[in-house]
């Protein structure tokens, strides 16, 4: 079609955050995963960074959402605006010509259903053909791990809604198994923990910036503080209080020992010849909760298992999803992964 090329995206469509990778140039878009609609209307007012600076702010006549919240699409219709807004952003100028072939990592969790939402959204999107893959592998793929070779490789992605935990051999899954915990959990964890203990009401966004600032899976020698501010939950009145990293790696402890159980189960799953190369090679995490400070190193000590950090643990997907095309063929007639190349 007059002698353009299609381009083939990679997409992460996570809780948090999508990103779009286009094979030949890189990470596009790099967005919260947040719309912001009028109410009523249903008019879509904000996409993406400016939607998140009006969630947990919004008028009233004004709702924020996180469509993919809980790694599932809980609004189709804000999803397929989102989609074909960050589209129209990766690609402004062919967008309108030809149509971009599509592979979205999807956590393997999801139901059958949920799957064909978001097929059905990247096609309304704007995708002329759409493939989707499992989160862990395409993380994995995304992560440099040669996941094509007869070896075991466990990975562990946590995002913000859900944490996937896999072992891939021979470039397929052998165990994956998933839970719908993830770093917002380590938030919500952290609000309930002020509330609890100070009295204090914080908004998630701060929990977040607690997290992100001073949180650490395992409390350290040097104790950093930070001030927060919140109302307080009997006057209701706004006021500060200091509080430091000994108290949020507390907090965590709950959400942080279901994630180690998780990894302990799925190695409860895993084939032992498996289960010897991963001794071996290490447990590579993903994700942005896997940046939680402290966090593989705690993994590691439960596990006995070594951890490893992938190089850009928030990339891996987008990333791994792009590189997938290079492994697919016939891509127009095969319609997904999981009917042609896994089953
Ligand atoms: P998703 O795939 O669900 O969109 P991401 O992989 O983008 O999720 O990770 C988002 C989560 O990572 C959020 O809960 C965010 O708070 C958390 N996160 C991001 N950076 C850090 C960090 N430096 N330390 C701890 N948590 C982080
Ligand atoms: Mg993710």
């Amino acid at each position: 079609m007059f002698g353009l090329k299609s381009s083939d995206i990679g997409i992460d469509l996570g809780t948090c955050n999508t990103l779009i990778y286009i094979r030949g140039k890189g990470i596009v878009v790099d967005e919260p995963s947040v719309v912001a609609v009028e109410r009523g209307t249903k008019r879509v007012l904000a996409v993406g960074h400016e939607a998140k600076r009006m969630l947990w702010k919004t008028p009233e006549n004004i709702i924020a959402i996180r469509p993919m919240r809980d790694g599932v699409i809980a609004d189709l219709e804000s999803t397929e605006k989102m989609i074909r807004y960050f589209l129209s952003k990766a690609l402004p100028h062919h967008f309108n010509f030809i149509k971009p072939r599509m592979i979205i990592g999807i956590p393997s969790c999801i139901t059958e259903v949920e799957r064909r939402a978001v097929e059905e959204c990247a096609y309304k999107g704007g995708a002329r053909d759409v493939m989707v893959i499992e989160e862990s592998r395409a993380a994995a793929i995304g992560a440099n791990i040669p996941i094509f070779e007869p070896a075991g490789h466990m990975i562990c992605d946590i995002g913000g809604g859900t944490t996937e935990i896999s072992v891939i051999s021979l470039g397929g899954m052998v165990v994956s198994n998933a839970i719908r915990l993830g770093g917002d959990e380590f938030d919500e964890a952290i609000v309930k923990h002020v509330r609890n203990k100070h009295g204090l009401i914080i908004g998630e966004q701060m929990a977040e910036r607690l997290k992100i600032e001073i949180g650490n899976a395992l409390p350290d020698k040097t104790i950093e503080k930070v001030e927060i501010k919140g109302g307080d939950a009997v006057t209701g009145l706004p006021r500060r209080l200091e509080i430091d990293s000994v108290e949020v790696s507390d907090a965590l402890k709950d959400p942080l020992t279901q994630i180690i159980d998780e990894v302990k189960r799925t190695f409860g799953h895993t084939p032992p010849e498996l289960a010897a190369d991963i001794v071996d090679q290490g447990i590579v995490m993903t994700g942005g909760g896997s940046l939680l400070k402290g966090l593989p190193k705690l993994i590691s000590r439960e596990t006995g298992v070594p951890v490893i950090l992938a190089e850009n643990p928030l990339e891996c997907v987008a990333l791994g999803a792009g590189k997938y095309f290079d492994n697919v063929r016939g891509f127009d007639i095969s319609r997904n992964i999981y009917d042609n190349i896994n089953r």
